[in-house]
């Protein structure tokens, strides 16, 4: 049995299973005692559980109200009062106590309307401490406690609080301080070394100030390039798209390149004709992100000069979906999904183009299965995302991507997950894990789920054991989400093309097919992404067929039975979504034009 009354509550309604709890109970003295919360952080932190799972099963058992609504769906007058209480905060107590429940993802979101005492309180973990110093540090007397989920209440402060960039704030004095030197034209004795100086402060301003602007702009890469031979292009890559974010005008792109060098760990400043791999890491509002940097050698159209073009990955953890229902599959994908993933051996497979958001996908199922009674194995190249509670091997000059394949087997494992199905070597020890009792993660680069089949048919994996190893193939892709503010129903002259899709004319006239516009709340028209996707389950019929192949694996043949059991193929998938009013013909033509 578990003692707490916390910890029965999380056992009775099958958040954890008994065995997790009473190790979760043993390790709460090293979290302050055997209060709820002591053991809230124990399952976050030792158990990797979802933050916002355990604390919101911590709100119910002790009955806090809870408050789930996005950002997009709070008002925008809710907002307004959210940004007046934290104003009169700053006015009235101090800056620092504001910035100490920020911190701690604390929201003062709201004074009561008839009782000017009361606030009302938005927090991840409604029973932190730090809430109740606001009644003594500010002139309201009684709290109203809700629990948020932790992305609602960053959102919030990150629109009613924002953090200034101090670094873009420097460059643009600096920037003034450049052009006032040149237009007074004063005489220095050192006058270039002093203008390389301040060139390189600057320099070092941007991209310090990129590195945090692309975080809080919600890019996954940076691109910094040379724009003819003294201007430099820096672009975000945000929901999938190349976006221009600044251009650095009367720049060297050597000098640029030289201080991402300079400030990034393991690349050679002074080697300019190689490719090279860095990484870094920075704290931007309070989170620790990485950075990985790549650099390549490009030509320039100036034979003496070396050009160089910069790639840098963003790698924010908190972006890992854990939960596996927020990738927000569709009905029958994420039930057969589940049933692949909730059993004990086979491969499961997520295919697609690079960007396709299979990486994402694997992590949040994974995280599904991952608990302490299991071995947990990882083998990828290289590794991204530190995942709590598994062992990830470290590919590097010492051990290659083969060798690491090759050593898994005799390291015990119940769960492995292989970046990437790439040879012959990856494919038969994925097959190997299957037959041999191991549940099986892997990626592998087609357009279409059937022809995951083929590709590892050409491989050289036998048809029966292709059959019988693989429970479920995912081929996904990433479409652009409309922005709700903006988008419109979806204009005539489209509307033959939507038929062509699928769609009818009654769902057109009805308005409810939207395409979309732009406003100052997304991009383009545009505001984060979803998945369209075609999930192939092994159902016993498509085993067969496998197996029946006698020269090439007949892929239409095996579309054909999937789409009988229900599956959707990647167009159909993309059609529902148009339905759904998440996403529009553009998106969806362009994902699936080359099926
Ligand atoms: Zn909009």
């Amino acid at each position: 049995m578990v003692s707490s009354k916390f910890a029965q509550y999380l056992v009775r309604n099958e958040y954890f299973d008994l065995e997790t709890m009473q190790k979760a109970e043993k390790k709460m003295e090293q979290y302050g005692g055997n209060s709820a919360s002591a053991l809230a952080r124990v399952l976050e932190i030792e158990f990797g559980a979802a933050h916002d799972t355990v604390y919101e099963a911590l709100s119910i058992h002790y009955a806090f109200p809870t408050f789930k609504k996005s950002i997009e769906e709070i008002p925008d007058v809710q907002l307004e009062a959210c940004k007046q209480v934290l104003d009169s905060m700053r006015r009235d107590s101090d800056e620092d106590f504001k910035r100490k429940l920020l911190f701690h993802k604390i929201l003062p979101f709201g004074v009561h309307k008839s009782n000017r005492d009361l606030l009302r309180v938005l927090a991840t973990d409604p029973t932190n401490k730090v809430i109740q110093e606001i009644t003594t540090r500010t002139q309201f007397r009684r709290l109203e406690i809700y629990w948020a989920p932790q992305k609602t209440i960053e959102d919030i402060i990150a629109r009613v609080a924002p953090q200034k960039n101090e670094f873009l704030q420097l460059l643009e004095e600096a920037g003034q301080i450049v052009n006032e030197a040149v237009t007074q034209e004063v005489e220095v004795l050192d006058e270039q070394a002093l203008d390389e100086e301040i060139n390189k402060s600057l320099l070092v301003n941007l991209f310090e100030g990129c590195l945090i602007e692309a975080v809080r702009r919600d890019a996954s890469d940076v691109h910094i390039i040379p724009f003819g031979k003294d201007a430099v292009d820096i672009f975000f890559r945000i929901d999938g798209k190349l976006q221009l974010w600044l251009r650095q005008e009367n720049t060297a792109p050597e000098a640029l390149t030289a201080v991402v060098k300079d400030r990034s760990n393991g690349v050679d400043r002074f080697e300019r004709d190689t490719a090279q791999d860095g990484f870094a890491q920075r704290v931007v509002d309070d989170h620790l992100i990485r950075y990985r940097i790549s650099i390549l050698p490009i030509v320039s159209q100036e034979y003496e000069r070396r050009f160089e073009s910069v790639v840098i990955r963003v790698i924010d953890d908190r972006k890992v979906i854990t939960d596996f229902r927020k990738l927000g599959f569709q009905e029958q994908a994420e039930k057969e999904f589940l049933k692949s993933i909730n059993t004990s051996k086979g491969i499961v497979i997520v295919t697609g183009p690079t960007g396709s958001g299979k990486s994402t996908t694997l992590m949040a199922a994974l995280h599904h299965v991952i608990h302490p009674g299991v071995n947990v194995l990882t083998c990828e190249d290289p590794v991204e995302y530190v995942i709590r509670g598994a062992r990830q091997l470290k590919i590097g000059h010492k051990m290659s991507f083969e060798q690491a394949i090759r050593s898994i087997l005799r390291h015990d494992p119940d769960i492995v997950m292989v970046g990437e199905i790439r040879d012959k070597i990856t494919a038969e020890t994925a097959v190997k894990l299957a037959n041999t009792g191991h549940l099986t993660f892997s990626t592998l680069h087609t357009n279409d789920a059937p022809s995951a089949i083929s590709r590892m048919y050409k491989m050289g994996i036998e048809t029966f054991l292709l059959a019988y190893s693989i429970n479920i193939i995912i081929a996904q892709r990433l479409v652009r989400k409309l922005c709700v503010h903006c988008r419109r129903p979806l204009s005539k002259e489209h509307w033959e093309a939507a038929m062509q899709l699928g769609l009818s004319r009654e769902e057109l006239e009805a308005g409810k097919i939207f395409e979309p516009v732009g406003c100052p709340k997304c991009h383009n028209g545009y505001k984060g992404r979803i998945n369209v996707a075609e999930a192939l389950y092994f159902y016993p019929e498509i085993r067969q067929e496998i197996v029946k192949s006698t020269n090439d694996i007949d892929e239409e043949r095996i579309r054909k039975i999937a789409e009988k059991h229900g599956m959707l193929s990647m167009r159909d998938s993309g059609v529902e979504r148009m339905r759904e009013g998440l996403t529009d013909l553009t998106e969806v033509l362009f994902v699936t034009s080359e099926d």
